[in-house]
């Protein structure tokens, strides 16, 4: 008989519902926020105040009365925006007045510059105007009591310029989970260290706390560890002890000396060991009291890609994003793609929007081991199981997980 994995075969998305339902997102802290780049809103932000909290004017020209027409108007003074005094117009005046200057009282209207004539003192104008034209009106930006960002947003470079707009310097965030990563394998050494024939650096450890600080959490390092079930035990334990997550790499395929699977139902429960999943079918999920691990295989394809799909959402739930899962996308195929008779492959591919379609090539040969197939990869493509080449011209799902391309 042939020799089988005693875990059980879940599908991606049962494997995904799992690990979802095991997440609940880390406390809030209060944090500075014109420095919070990438941090994830813990509660609604209110807008305390109107802005502008004045009527200003929206362009450089003249403070009027609607009211007076095309009537000649005595000139009786100049604002500038910061300037603080309030002057008052009587009917038949107007002062000058800079773009962002609160409009002077008595006045309901501005005429821009290019619009006028001034001579001896008095100001001409050729078109009638209405009250309001050219005034920035207050609460026109930002009313007061306005909802502006709604808890769960990842704070970028417009949010952060709102909130500093809007004086509020500090908010309550989510706080970042702190992400530990073991490697495992007696062949596996540090990448600058001597390294004996037939040895392999260490790439998915490196690889893996650049994808943890991408996904907005803080990596640590916890080195290497000989496949040796004490050696690898104390490891994940020390892991435990400064982290929120886990990640493994290496160990959990069904070699002799795959350890991690048994020390992890040893220490906690395993809720999967084996996904219907390419590449990365040994991928394994484990609770241990209320800290995540996941078990992700040696390969560095498998271990990257298995990180996208399963860790990183649940990273970006962790820190309270609303939206943790990467946009799913339709391509065409620019080449053929041939699907792999037993299980979903998610494929590399470069999506490129063109003449109005977004077509996927892939990134060549998808060895689990060919680390070049992620290379300049932005999108996973979602190949079901089969036997039927896909023909150029078709369509399949993705997951664009970088920058689309032109
Ligand atoms: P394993 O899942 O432990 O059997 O590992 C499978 C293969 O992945 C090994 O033979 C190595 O070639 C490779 N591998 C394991 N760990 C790493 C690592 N940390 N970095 C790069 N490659 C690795
Ligand atoms: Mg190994």
């Amino acid at each position: 008989m042939l020799r089988e994995s005693p875990y059980p075969m879940v599908s991606v998305s049962e494997a995904t519902a799992l690990i979802m339902a095991h997440v609940q997102p880390l406390r809030s802290e209060e944090i500075d926020a014109l420095t919070a780049l990438g941090r994830v809103l813990a509660s609604d932000v209110v807008s305390p105040e109107d802005i502008p909290d004045v009527p200003k004017s929206a362009m450089d020209g003249y403070a009027l009365r609607a009211a007076d027409g095309l009537a000649p108007r005595r000139i009786v003074g100049e604002l500038t925006a910061g300037g603080t005094a309030t002057v008052a117009i009587a009917p038949g005046e107007a002062t000058r007045i800079m773009t962002g200057a609160p409009m002077p009282i008595g006045a309901d209207a501005m005429i821009p510059v290019e619009l006028t004539e001034e001579r001896d003192g008095m100001l001409y104008i050729q078109r009638e105007l209405k009250p309001g034209d050219y005034v920035h009106s207050v609460g026109q930006d930002v009313r007061r009591g306005q909802m502006v960002l709604a808890a769960g947003t990842a704070l970028g470079a417009a949010e952060i310029g709102l909130l500093a707009t809007l004086g509020i310097t500090r908010i309550a965030a989510y706080r970042q989970p702190r992400v530990a990563v073991l490697a495992t394998g007696d062949e596996v050494v540090e990448p600058g260290s001597e390294r004996p024939g037939g040895a392999v650096r260490d790439s998915n450890r490196y690889a893996l706390m650049a994808a943890i600080r991408e996904a907005g959490c803080i990596p640590i390092s916890l080195g290497i560890a000989r496949d040796d079930i004490d050696v690898q035990r104390q490891a994940i334990l020390q892991g435990l002890d400064q982290a929120d997550v886990l990640i493994t790499s290496g160990g959990v395929s069904m070699g002799t000396r795959d350890l991690i699977k048994p020390l992890l139902a040893e220490l906690g429960t395993v809720h999967f060991g084996r996904i219907a999943f390419k590449p990365g079918k040994p991928t394994t999920f484990a609770t241990i009291g209320d800290k995540l691990v996941f078990g992700l295989p040696g390969y560095p394809v498998s271990s990257l890609v298995s990180f996208e799909v399963f860790v990183r959402p649940a990273l970006r739930a962790l820190q309270g994003d609303a939206t943790p899962f990467r946009p799913q996308i339709e391509v065409t195929l620019a080449e053929p793609v041939r699907p792999s008779p037993d299980r979903p492959e998610y494929q590399r591919i470069i999506v490129r929007y063109q003449e109005g379609r977004l077509l996927a090539v892939t990134t060549g040969s998808q060895s689990s081991s060919r680390l070049l197939s992620l290379r300049g990869a932005n999108g996973l493509l979602l190949v079901p199981a089969g036997e039927t080449t896909y023909p150029a011209g078709s369509t399949l799902p993705a997951l664009l997980t970088g920058q689309l391309l032109l």
